[in-house]
């Protein structure tokens, strides 16, 4: 096995997956107060289409896996994909990302199936604000027992995403960057990308993040990094946990970019922000074969494009981040 690499030889190794695009949440910045419009259930990858897809992908080099959606936990049965992803021998690197309102309840399920790490988002540390924010009937308190639950089981790490958005939430930069300090948080702190119908008013930048944040003291670039994927890792002198950034919009990360990501209806899609997408469900139903399924994974990553252009303007129209995993 030589591994994937795409036209610009970036070594293509990872695969997100997202196993629903129902959320339990209404977030501002994702989605529209009405949600969105869900697909049928019949066109959603069964969790035996889904192991083939990845079987495949990892005979190809794939050996990492993000699972996401939606909110991967309100598909019934999750523990049970994991485990089966977690017999392909290959795979050496099973990940979650959830918004953590239902980790509480399936967080030791998940880690006998064989979840190693997760990511929760939370964008307040403020009853009333997770309110405004999601737009649910959850609670804050779900998410902090969903991580404390993360924490007893010792996924590891556990980290938190933050979307920050200007005159809602960033107001709390120095109440996240505390809990780095106190109780060892890893905090990774997003730039919001701008969705059709979103408001890139409220954005900030990463370089305004960190010039607000280096009131608590300075921030120094950690050595041994809490991660291999976008963000850039620092930490408070003597923190014992982390700060991450992300910056999609001021200062593109493709060049490093290794991933490929599978939508909850079967395509797959070499750029979460780029249109282009193939198409695996169909084949799969029609019982393509192991190797048919592997040409079509590599014809894929041959149309990764070099970049995204969010920067250019570009605003992602053709699905909503709910059903391309965020
Ligand atoms: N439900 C899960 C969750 O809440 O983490 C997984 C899906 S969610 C779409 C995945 C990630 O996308 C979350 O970390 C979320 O914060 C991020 N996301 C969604 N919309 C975004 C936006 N407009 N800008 C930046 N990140 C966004």
């Amino acid at each position: 096995m030589t591994g994937l690499s795409d036209s610009f030889q970036r070594p293509i190794n990872y695969l997100r997956i997202s196993v629903t695009d129902r959320c339990n949440l209404r977030c501002t910045y994702c989605m529209p107060a009405s949600g969105v419009r869900l697909m049928p259930h019949s066109d959603i990858l069964t969790y035996e289409e889904i192991y083939t897809v990845v079987r495949a992908a990892a005979q190809l080099g794939i050996n990492k896996v993000r699972i996401t959606g939606g909110e991967p936990l309100v598909r019934s049965g999750l523990p049970h994909l994991i485990h089966m992803l977690a017999q392909i021998d290959t795979i050496d690197d099973i990940s979650l990302t959830t918004n953590g309102t239902l980790l509480s309840r399936y967080a030791a399920e998940l880690k006998q199936a064989g979840l190693k790490r997760v990511n929760i988002s939370l964008d307040t540390l403020k009853p009333d604000k997770f309110g405004y924010i999601t737009r649910s009937n959850y609670s804050l308190s779900d998410v902090l027992e969903g991580i404390n639950a993360a924490k007893s089981v010792r996924f590891n790490p556990v980290k938190l995403n933050l979307v920050v958005m200007a005159g809602i939430n960033d107001d709390e930069l120095l109440d996240f960057g505390a809990k780095t300090i106190s109780d060892g948080w890893h905090v990774r702190f997003i730039e919001s990308m701008p969705i059709a119908g979103g408001d890139t008013a409220k954005f900030v930048s990463v370089s305004e993040m960190r010039r607000r944040l280096e009131q608590l003291g300075e921030l120094e670039p950690c050595l041994s990094s809490v991660g291999n994927g976008p963000a850039k890792y620092f930490s408070f002198p003597h923190a014992k946990g982390t700060i991450g950034f992300i910056t999609p919009v001021s200062e593109h990360f493709c060049f490093r970019c290794n991933r490929l990501r599978l939508t909850a209806d079967g395509k797959l899609r070499p750029c979460l922000l780029a249109e282009d997408e193939v198409d695996l469900k169909q084949p799969l139903r029609n019982g393509i074969s192991p190797t048919g399924l592997k040409q079509l994974i590599e014809e894929t990553v041959v149309h990764k494009p070099l970049r995204h252009h969010l920067a250019e303007g570009y605003v992602l129209k053709d699905r909503p981040f709910s059903q391309v995993g965020g």
